[in-house]
């Protein structure tokens, strides 16, 4: 066995195999020092949207490479982030029009809170209150983590973690209960904002609510003067079925949070767009209103050029009729499984298609998680359950053969499941 230094992320290296280097990535595929292609039917944690090294993006890379580095984002600027906060506001839904970068799905979301609570600093009667869902997952900073639900992830760091108002899960037809927890939290008058992933929540367990829970809560946002924050870091350009979650409510958020798919998964880019209100309140010859945030590689120009190019992917190829098309063929996937008891609660939001394995234990821990994950590597898929719940949530490429041989192999695993083999 190789000793390699690398400490891998949500990785207990007591327990997992050596790993496989992975030496290319191609369309939907990973393919392994062996030259095993392994179908990466959860696009790489989410990020890659249509696909591995997608031509356009890589060629608008290597042009920018030409002329780039990093470049300073205090002072100076450069096209590539002028153009795409352009093509940005562009798609956003409309009244979003600023837009900060920053480098990851938890930058943003830091971001959001900080621009949220600086708001009301720099405009009225300071609020503070952050009020969240059930469930959810926001990153793993210090800060996400304290606006995530809590549990064997980050019970090391409750101490550091603050405290925020929690809504229960909207589950279908207990929506009211969700509506009225948030109300009551708006009455105090404290509540700065609602953050809230938009109609799915993802590491939380593909948990899907109604859309019009969504436009509920942002009416009664307004009513009390709360902001809301959309973090659409994951359900972002088009995994739901639209390019935003947040157009299926007809909602525009006060600030929204993008990230993995924004490069098309290609490089490390983050952005949170935020209304006009939220920018002016910043806005200031006073420099104590000033927005005091920045990270090293803010707004790269050569992350910022990818992000362009997905752009132009999304402007000139068919790309919702792609997901159409995958998200009937995930619907058929599933109804393989419709009323067989091995699997509960069967679920679906445009591309992305959920079911729990029945087991006794459930959770993130369960223990069928990585006997799982083992049996899916050994069929060459990609698959990693939170827990019992197995979802697939592939880049838009990935051909109908492919994703029958992924809802074969979970067949098969429930089967062995069954049969105590797995
Ligand atoms: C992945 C994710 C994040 C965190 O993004 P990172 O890039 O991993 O920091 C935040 N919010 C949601 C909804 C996510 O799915």
């Amino acid at each position: 066995m190789t000793c390699s230094p690398v400490w891998h992320p949500f990785t207990q290296h007591a327990l997992e195999p050596v790993m496989k280097r992975i030496a290319k990535t191609e369309g939907a595929y990973l393919v392994d020092e062996d030259g095993a292609a392994i179908l990466d039917a959860i696009s790489s944690w989410w990020v890659i949207t249509h696909g591995h090294r997608h031509p356009v993006i890589m060629d608008a890379i290597r042009r920018a490479c030409e002329t780039y580095d990093q470049v300073i984002f205090a002072e100076y600027t450069h096209e590539p982030a002028e153009e795409l906060a352009r093509g940005l506001i562009e798609v956003a839904p409309a009244g979003l029009k600023h837009v900060f970068y920053s480098d990851s799905g938890s930058t943003a979301v830091e971001v959001a809170l900080k621009m949220a609570l600086g708001f009301f600093h720099n405009t009225q009667k300071p609020r503070s209150r952050i009020v969240v869902m059930e469930h959810s997952y926001h990153g793993d900073t210090i800060g996400t983590m304290s606006v995530g639900e809590r549990g064997v992830f980050n019970a090391a760091y409750e101490p550091l973690l603050f405290e925020v108002d929690r809504l229960p899960f909207p589950t279908i037809g207990e929506e009211q209960a969700t509506l009225d927890a948030f109300e009551d939290a708006c009455r105090s008058g404290e509540v700065a904002a609602l953050l809230i992933e938009p109609l799915i929540l993802g590491a939380g367990g593909m948990k899907i609510y109604r859309a019009s829970l969504l436009t509920e809560l942002k009416r009664i946002a307004e009513r009390y003067g709360a902001l809301m924050i959309a973090d659409e870091v994951m359900t972002g350009w088009g995994r739901t079925g639209s390019l935003f979650a947040c157009e299926q409510a007809h909602v525009t958020p006060d600030i929204l949070c993008t990230s993995k798919g924004l490069t098309g998964g290609a490089l490390p880019l983050a952005a949170t767009i935020c209304s006009r209100e939220i920018f002016d309140a910043h806005l200031s010859s006073d420099r104590r209103k000033t927005f005091f945030h920045s990270s090293s590689y803010t707004a790269n120009p050569i992350a910022c050029a990818a992000a362009v190019a997905n752009l132009k992917i999304w402007k000139t190829n068919p790309v919702g009729e792609r997901i159409a098309k995958l998200a009937e063929r995930q619907s058929k996937g599933l109804s393989r499984f419709e009323g067989d008891p091995r699997f509960d609660n069967i679920r679906q939001i445009g591309t992305i298609a959920a079911l729990d394995l029945v087991v006794p234990e459930g959770g993130y821990l369960s223990e069928v998680g990585p006997p799982l994950r083992a049996f899916f590597r050994k069929r060459r898929l990609l698959i990693r359950p939170l827990g019992n719940v197995i979802y697939l949530m592939p880049p838009y490429c990935i051909t109908a053969d492919d994703l029958g041989r992924s809802y074969d192999a979970i067949g098969e695993a429930a089967g062995l499941l069954a049969a105590g083999r797995l």
